[in-house]
């Protein structure tokens, strides 16, 4: 059977003080929660939690853990302030459920969000959230409590990613609530017959980009500095050498680091790496699982065909001297239809939204699309897919 793994994102807003409840809507929704936390952690010890809080600020208490303690010991210490940030509290879960797929991913983790639905605070809007969440299958249920003026936004999130929405005005119809959505969501689960997560274009969404030599942080190059040692911290980990074996040139062109453990290959030595196994839907999507750590990667899109291939060797020369350059061009995902929909900005890792603007690396042989924002966050306007340079049409 497999595991069930639920994020609970839990509003810690002033209004969740509000005492309609006895004694206020916090201390049931705190009973609530270790109700089912234990319901489901007795059913089945390799099921986990994971908790986000949100209120004027969002905050991360517990990545996915099996221990009941964990979760309790974080619950016990939350004080409620402000008001709520939903948008960005659902931003910071669906993160969260990313890097998990990237580690391991044989089911989708689900979102509980447990609120009030006093969305006040969000900058981000939290209907966009639930959008994003329903294109990469992870559903959002929700424990709503208590009355409000307000639209039924909660409802509306559930409905938009297919999550379970349930209505509570006092102890026991929210303690009815746990109690349902723990039998309901383990049967759910484990019935869960499409193997959505083994689709290539699914993959292919999910997984990482690697970092070159000049995305890694102050922090990170010292860190890898101090594991590998300086002479070798830029020397590949699958051929050990620092020249690339296919280009001959250096580790600054062709060489990527995992962003989870900073592992240093060859993106030639990694393509070659993932041809070697024998997992095919990992093949048909052009990810690869990083040989020291498992995390889910995606292999440049410069080297998944032998055309792109013959492409990066015959441009890339040596560092300082002269580098050939594409042009960068605006656009919009509605404009690119298709082609948005199945890609992931290499900047911040996440899909496109119907009305997001785009910018799209002009390399022939790359095609990378960014957030606008995101865009502006390339350093020197090197594409992160390609390597080439880009110039931005309306900068000229
Ligand atoms: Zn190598
Ligand atoms: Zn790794
Ligand atoms: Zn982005
Ligand atoms: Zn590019």
């Amino acid at each position: 059977m497999a595991s069930s793994q639920i994020l609970i994102t839990l509003d810690t807003s002033r209004s969740m003080f509000r005492s309609d409840y006895k004694p206020s809507r916090f201390n049931n929704a705190l009973d609530a929660i270790k109700l089912l936390v234990s319901k489901v952690l007795e059913k089945d010890a390799t099921n986990s939690f994971a908790l986000i809080t949100f209120n004027d600020s969002i905050k991360k208490m517990n990545d996915f853990t099996r221990s009941k303690d964990e979760i309790f010991n974080s619950l016990d210490e939350l004080t409620l302030k402000g008001s709520s940030s939903l948008g960005e509290a659902l931003g910071l879960s669906i993160k969260v459920i990313i890097n998990e797929l990237r580690k391991i991913s044989d089911q989708i983790p689900r979102i509980l969000l447990i609120s009030d639905g006093n969305a006040t605070q969000s900058a981000i809007d939290p209907l966009k959230m639930a959008k994003l969440a329903a294109q990469l299958n992870i559903k959002i249920d929700t424990f709503r409590l208590g009355e409000s003026s307000h639209l039924n936004i909660l409802k509306r999130l559930s409905d938009i990613s297919k999550g379970k929405y349930y209505f509570s005005n006092d102890k026991e119809t929210l303690k009815n609530s746990a109690r349902s959505y723990y039998k309901s969501s383990l049967s759910d689960l484990t019935s869960q017959k499409d193997n959505v997560i083994k689709n290539p274009q699914y993959l292919r969404k999910i997984a990482a980009s690697l970092l070159r030599v000049q995305d890694l942080t102050k922090d990170q190059e010292q860190r890898l500095k101090q594991i590998r040692g300086v002479a070798n911290y830029k020397k590949c980990s699958i051929c050990f050498s620092e020249k690339d074996p296919v280009t001959k040139g250096s580790f600054y062109l062709t060489g990527r680091f995992c962003p989870n453990c900073n592992s240093p290959f060859h993106v030639h030595c990694l393509a070659g790496w993932a041809d070697s196994q024998n997992e095919s839907h990992l093949k048909r999507s052009g990810t690869v699982r990083c040989p020291h750590c498992y995390y889910l990667l995606k292999i440049p899109s410069e080297v998944t065909k032998a055309k792109r291939l013959k492409a990066l060797t015959t441009h890339n020369r040596p560092r300082g001297e002269e580098k050939k350059e594409f042009p960068a061009y605006q656009t919009s995902a509605e404009e690119l239809g298709i082609e948005a929909t199945y890609s992931s900005c290499p900047v911040c890792n996440m899909i496109f939204e119907k009305t997001d603007e785009i910018i799209k690396c002009g390399n022939p042989d790359c095609g990378a699309l960014y957030h606008k924002n995101c865009f502006k966050e390339l350093k020197g306007n090197i594409c992160r897919s390609c390597g080439f340079k880009l110039i931005l049409d309306s900068e000229e």
